[in-house]
């Protein structure tokens, strides 16, 4: 039997120097922390979350804002030959922007799934099987709620999301 000195504290003054440490930290170290029910480890993964989260909506209002923007400057011309006005050809910054909407808009639903899961304690097990995810698949795919086996199998059905 191993004996875990968990309950080593950094007692030191909180020096607030930014996120850097915290940034440094291994996921590794992390998501062994929360696995063992380490609270800390849960809120700075919520943390890590929750600034994807922002991130994610940040990015997608501003596509939202441009895609608006495309919409309106097809109006414009199609206001100076009332005849053509009625159809929309939806030019390819249209087509592309609507698409990376779609797949921010899959992406922050995942995140926030993934945030639902890290307060319900089971993030990081795949929703199919229930085995781990391997940390390497976390780290790089923080959203993921599926192992790498069942995602494979669930792709040959469904394209989606990453890897
Ligand atoms: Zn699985």
């Amino acid at each position: 039997m191993e004996t875990t000195s968990a309950h080593e504290q950094n007692s030191g003054a909180e020096s607030k120097t930014k996120s850097a440490t915290a940034m440094n930290q291994p996921f590794q170290t992390l998501l062994n922390g929360y696995r063992n029910g380490n609270k800390h480890a849960k809120r700075e993964l919520e943390r890590i979350l929750l600034g994807n989260i922002a991130a994610c909506k940040k990015e997608l209002s501003e596509k939202r804002a441009a895609l608006c923007n495309t919409l309106q400057g097809q109006q414009e011309v199609s206001m100076d030959s009332p005849a053509s006005g009625i159809r929309l050809e939806y030019n390819s910054d249209f087509v592309l922007l609507r698409q990376e909407i779609q797949v921010l808009a899959n992406g922050l639903n995942d995140l926030m799934g993934a945030l639902g899961r890290v307060g319900a304690g089971d993030f990081g097990f795949c929703s199919n099987c229930g085995t781990e995810i391997p940390c390497e698949r976390l780290e790089l795919c923080i959203q993921t709620d599926q192992c790498l086996k069942c995602k494979k199998e669930g792709e040959k059905s469904i394209p989606k999301g990453c890897y």
